[in-house]
């Protein structure tokens, strides 16, 4: 999965500054944070945010962007700021402009319209939703019926059943499961949603199983490896928790679940916020060990100022909790890269001449 033509990491806010010398006293209490490890960017957000950033370098503000880039309400916001003109859709970017497709996807047909308008266009999907973009594709023309598992209305659904819209039906809960009508119970494949619960999606491939046992498993997991890691991280720590907090916006998949999967482990509380503006001293009470996390599409910043809220109350004891590690990173785009090169070889020749 790896490319080696990949990008510089994104300048997320590091944390080892903080980690181990946070600038708080710890109150008597044995009061302490447990951060878990992984949480915030994946590779794919960081790539689709970077190929924002590189897109307005080359062309100049306005860059649309369809959909929200990330489902991050700080990074949009960061974007918007720079330029970034987020658009829910292609008739509202004017014809030939330049537009970035989010890391969540887009169907064939969205991909049509563009090309239609003549827009110049960058595909931040990431590669880990194409791959699953891919065996919806080889599954339908090999005349399976497609049992998506996944979130009525969520982005990346949409584009994932967009390829092949007469062969898919959504599966979003025990009632989706007791609807499911296929051609062929011989001929039938379950594919997901990335950012689902993996445990509640195991539960949902075994009721479905129980109807066609014949079911298909995709060739690989389509929750990618970053919704696993954080929430496997959080499994790790909401045992010991009294209040876990997780960092991320409310449309942000990844990180609702990362709520329901600290309760299901056993967190005495569990809260989402955007940022620690939203946090309430009540949740404080009675609290000695709390737990923090950030879903995929979450900037370490947000993070850190959850930890400074935190210690300024009593909780400077962190202790990372570190479940996986995670290297992988993606190449910017193609086409993002060839018009990068042509913006350098350009500036090479205009330095030479
Ligand atoms: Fe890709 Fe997973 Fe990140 Fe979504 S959460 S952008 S699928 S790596």
């Amino acid at each position: 999965m790896t490319d080696p033509a990949t990008h510089a990491a994104h300048p997320a806010a590091t944390e080892s500054d903080l980690r181990p010398d946070v600038p708080f006293p710890t109150l008597p209490g044995g009061r302490r944070v447990l951060l878990a490890s992984p949480r915030g960017y994946c590779a794919g957000v960081d790539r689709a945010v970077v190929a924002v950033e590189k897109v307005l370098e080359v062309h100049g503000a306005p860059v649309y962007v369809r959909k929200q880039i990330v489902h991050n309400t700080h990074v949009v916001a960061t974007l918007t700021k720079a330029g970034a003109v987020f658009v829910d859709e292609l008739d509202e970017v004017p014809d030939g402009a330049v537009v970035v497709f989010s890391a969540h996807g887009v169907s064939p047909a969205v991909r049509a319209a563009a090309v239609a308008k003549n827009l110049v266009t960058v595909d931040a999907t990431c590669p880990l939703v194409t791959k699953v973009h891919q065996e919806a594709k080889r599954f339908a023309a090999d005349d399976h019926d497609i049992l998506l598992i996944g979130h009525h209305g969520h982005e990346e659904v949409e584009g994932t059943a967009g390829e092949a819209p007469d062969r898919t039906q959504l599966v979003d809960g025990a009632d989706s499961i007791a609807a499911v009508q296929v051609r062929d119970p011989g001929k039938v494949v379950w594919l997901s949603q990335t950012t689902l619960s993996v445990d509640e999606t195991m539960a949902s491939v075994a009721a479905l199983r129980g109807r066609f046992p014949e079911l298909v498993d995709p060739p690989s997991d389509d929750i990618c490896y970053a919704t696993s890691n954080r929430q496997g991280a959080v499994k790790q720590i909401a045992p010991q928790a009294d209040l876990v907090i997780v960092v991320g916006s409310a449309n942000s998949s990844n990180s609702v679940r990362l709520v329901e999967v600290a309760l299901e482990a056993g967190a005495g509380a569990s809260h989402r916020v955007d940022s620690a503006a939203e946090l309430d001293e009540a949740w404080l009470d009675g609290v000695t060990t709390v737990g923090v996390t950030s879903g995929a599409s979450v900037p370490e910043v947000l993070v850190d100022q959850v930890r400074t809220w935190l210690a300024e109350r009593g909780f400077g004891d962190v202790e990372e909790v570190t479940t996986a590690s995670e290297t992988l990173t993606f190449a910017l785009p193609p086409e993002l890269r060839r018009t990068l090169k042509q913006a350098r070889d350009s500036a090479h020749r205009a330095v030479a001449g």
